[in-house]
């Protein structure tokens, strides 16, 4: 006999597998799809591995095979147990990471006669009852038999007649919810119809549909001759035209307006890098190697990223390509897809469940040579992968913030292990861990000093940084600088176009009263809430509770209530009041709901619609606004002054990445960053667009306070609706890794806490945190069983939540 360990999809199974038995002659493989009896339950599982030894006496049997063919690769099984091991996650959920949209479905349980013409007279009445229902339909549903007799009596009664040899059972799984999408297409109609006497515009759209033979989209033939669905509806009703619906595979990626765009010569920088990735390509033996490219945003990463894809599948080889936000960033995936026309697959969360579903199985039959994604796209099940490429690798979207809390860049780093890959990381800002195993020999390193864009060699912007004290000591009490406001006048004048950035969203970021110092909090959430112009509504940033604003302050009745801080709603108040005739746009996550709002806001700036782009971090991303000569930071320190050890470096990214947007066209840029703190490193490090010392402080920093890369973080949080419990839990916890360190001899483990997390309260749910700091972390924590409500977050980013 042999045996199958599957991960099974049950909360109840955690990080461990379970043993069947695999009945003769089923043919069962590792990577595949099964269902098995799990208690009372069919679910399904992933064979995780076979043996012939099972772990434990009495196994059950795998009741069938879901898939003919191995849904998971072995090196997809080793990534998912090194997942579930290293992030202390169960099992099936990092399984899960891994499977195709829409993978888990219910089972149905069908039961059909083993055999026609039986002899029914030994039977009970109920017996018999539910074999006449039975008989004559082939085989019935399960839940049916339920219906008739109850769910007991069915379930007693079917097992009898299974035992006896009667009936049998059989299991499918429900269908996949494919959605398909329909597109209007419009033809001509009435062949020698009467076209005498119609309008211009009219005349204009039957010439144009006479024109083309091919069937012709709505959509396309309305931006060719410029016509409203009005002029076609005429048409429909003089019988000359009719509507049709096609239905079509969505691609993603839409390859109307790319051309081909051939390789680039490269730079001397770009050259080197490019032969080193190269000659790991080809090299066939020995560990593969893992590259670092240091480069401000324009330095041509991305050329470098295509020509290593270009070797890489000259090879034999496809790709993986992860970019922080696909939604973000269209331009990237557009110089993807005019490289390698119809050879590139994207993957996101907005393409619907069967269209995903779709892309998963075409990429897994190797339809594409390259596949570009946010974070789970590393998990994509893309063969013969030979290089893996992470752009923007310090951007914290890259890890997990909810189970499985992985980080793809770790993801990445043993997939490439496990498959022999080459891995690349790109940044203009690199993640100081990523720099500092760079240093240490991990990672290759190689710099692209210079700018290509707008020509080699171009400066970078200079940065102005205003110290706001000042400004307000001079009496200045406006929130911009009078050099900010001096700029943004000469750059608008000079029919330029501006970016101002303010990380805070809304209007007035908390309201207090001005007699008793009282701040309106989100009950639930114990956040301050923030004051939205639109709609004239409180809203609360982390739960989304929205409640109007009150006339007095319910703590002391007075009728004082101020509206404090600001956000980008108010500054675009601000930049009305300040600039009346000067148009704007706002570009925040209040301002768009999708990928094409997010499109449509950066056309109109582009078609220069407006003078002003306000945003938060979206703005920062990689887009290309060459008139953009002026970037003005509204305030630096919202990200400095959190309480967090990251809070430097991600000021430092930020500021490097804001600026990065001035001066991309050639009538160069500048960048003006008020803050309170201008002597702070990180600030001087960004304005001279320095990372080298900025890395120099903060790894000394690091290392003073041995934090991460020096030791590894986790953070448990243990929530509870009542504060007190939640304390004594956390207390418990502490005192019971305290004991289990010293038991078990891992020294050198740091347990700082408990404390309340910072947000203490979210949607009504007290949060308490430790902090673990040391080494081999999930190794110890692994053999401990935490009680219900505490979550794991090993090597965690935001301390801060
Ligand atoms: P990054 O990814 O570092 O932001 P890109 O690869 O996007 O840089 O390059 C920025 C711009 O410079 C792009 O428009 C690209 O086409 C162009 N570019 C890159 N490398 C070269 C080169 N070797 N010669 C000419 N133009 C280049
Ligand atoms: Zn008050
Ligand atoms: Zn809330």
């Amino acid at each position: 006999m042999r045996y199958a360990e599957v991960s099974v999809n049950s909360p109840a199974a955690r990080r461990r597998t379970f043993s069947y038995a695999i009945p003769p002659p089923m043919d069962v493989r590792e990577g595949q799809a099964v269902l098995v009896p799990f208690g009372e339950k069919e679910l399904q599982g992933i064979v995780m591995e076979l043996t012939s030894v099972p772990a434990v006496e009495d196994t059950r049997e795998i009741l069938d095979i879901v898939e003919s063919e191995p849904i998971l690769s072995p090196s997809h099984l080793a990534i998912a147990y090194w997942i579930s091991d290293y992030y202390l996650s169960p099992l099936f959920d990092t399984v899960a990471l891994m499977l195709p949209p829409g993978f888990e479905r219910k089972a149905i349980t069908f039961v059909s006669l083993a055999q026609p013409g039986l002899d029914i007279s030994s039977l009970s009445d109920e017996q018999r009852q539910v074999v006449n229902i039975i008989s004559g339909q082939g085989r019935v549903e399960f839940k049916k038999l339920e219906k008739e007799l109850g769910r007991r009596k069915a379930s007693a009664v079917v097992s009898q007649l299974v035992r006896q040899g009667i009936l049998t059972r059989s299991y499918e799984l429900g269908p996949v919810r494919i959605k398909p999408k329909k597109e209007l297409y419009i033809r001509l109609s009435g062949d020698d119809a009467d076209i005498s006497g119609l309008a211009v515009k009219q005349m204009a759209l039957i010439d144009y549909l006479k024109e083309r033979a091919a069937p012709v989209s709505w959509a396309e033939a309305r931006q060719k001759t410029g016509c409203s669905r009005a002029v076609a509806d005429a048409l429909v009703n003089k019988g000359l035209a009719a509507f049709y619906e096609v239905e079509v595979r969505r691609e993603p990626i839409s390859y109307e307006n790319i051309t081909l765009s051939l390789p680039l010569s490269l730079t001397p920088a770009q050259q080197s890098a490019y032969e080193a990735i190269k000659s790991s390509l080809r090299k066939s033996s020995g560990s593969p190697e893992a590259f670092l490219l240091h480069g401000v945003t324009g330095s041509g990463k991305t050329e470098v990223y295509l020509q290593a894809l270009a070797e890489a599948i000259k090879l034999g080889k496809r790709g993986i390509v992860l970019v922080p936000e696909i939604a973000l960033t269209p331009q990237t995936i557009e110089r993807f897809a005019a490289r390698f026309p119809r050879r590139v697959a994207v993957l996101h969360s907005r393409l619907s469940l069967g269209e995903q579903y779709d892309e998963w199985h075409r990429i897994q039959k190797g339809e594409f040579d390259v596949v570009i994604g946010s974070r789970s796209a590393i998990f994509a099940p893309q063969p013969d992968l030979g290089l893996i490429v992470i752009d923007e690798e310090h951007e914290w979207t890259y890890k997990q913030d909810n189970s499985p809390h992985y980080h793809a860049r770790d993801v990445a780093l043993k997939l490439a292990e496990l498959t022999g890959s080459v891995l690349v990381l790109g940044s203009a800002t690199p993640d100081v861990e990523s720099y500092y195993k760079a240093q240490n020999g991990a990672y290759r390193l190689f710099g692209l000093p210079e700018r290509v864009v707008p020509r080699v060699g171009a400066a970078m912007p200079g940065v102005e940084v205003v110290d706001m004290r000042g400004e307000l000591k001079a009496g200045n009490r406006s929130i911009f600088s009078r050099s900010l406001s001096q700029a943004i006048n000469e750059d608008i004048a000079a029919r330029k176009q501006v970016i101002l950035f303010l990380n805070r969203r809304g209007g007035a970021t908390f309201i207090q009263c001005r007699r008793c110092g009282f701040v309106l909090r989100c009950r639930r959430c114990d956040v301050p809430l923030a004051h939205h112009i639109a709609g004239d509504v409180l809203t609360c940033h982390q739960c989304g509770y929205r409640t109007s604003v009150p006339q007095v302050c319910p703590n002391c009745s007075s009728r004082q209530l101020k509206f404090l801080g600001i956000g980008t709603q108010k500054l675009e108040q601000e930049v009305r009041y300040t600039f009346p005739r000067v148009r704007q746009l706002r570009w925040d996550s209040d301002a768009t709901t999708g990928r094409s709002s997010n499109e449509a806001i950066l056309r109109k700036f582009r078609n220069k619609e407006a003078e002003i782009l306000i945003g938060t971090q979206m703005v920062a991303k990689g887009h290309d606004i060459p008139s953009v000569t002026l970037v003005g930071v509204i305030s630096a320190d919202t990200s400095l002054n959190l309480p967090d050890f990251r809070a430097g470096e991600r000021t430092f990214q930020l500021l490097s990445q804001v600026a990065g947007r001035a001066g991309r066209g050639l009538a160069g840029g500048r960048v003006i960053i008020q803050t309170f703190s201008p002597e702070n490193y990180a600030i001087q490090a960004a304005a001279r667009h320095d990372y080298a010392s900025f890395y120099e402080q903060e790894i000394a920093y690091r290392r003073q306070l041995h934090n991460p890369p020096f030791t590894r973080l986790a953070r448990l949080v243990y929530t509870h609706t009542n504060d007190a419990v939640c304390q004594r839990e956390a207390e418990g916890l502490k005192k019971l890794l305290i004991e289990e360190s010293a038991v078990r001899g891992f020294g050198g483990i740091d347990i700082i806490g408990p404390a309340p997390a910072f947000i203490h309260r979210l949607r009504g749910r007290f949060r308490w945190q430790l902090i673990l700091r040391g080494y081999e972390l999930s190794a110890f924590l692994s053999p401990v069983s935490f009680p219900h409500g505490w979550v794991i977050d090993i090597d965690p980013m935001a301390l801060v939540q």
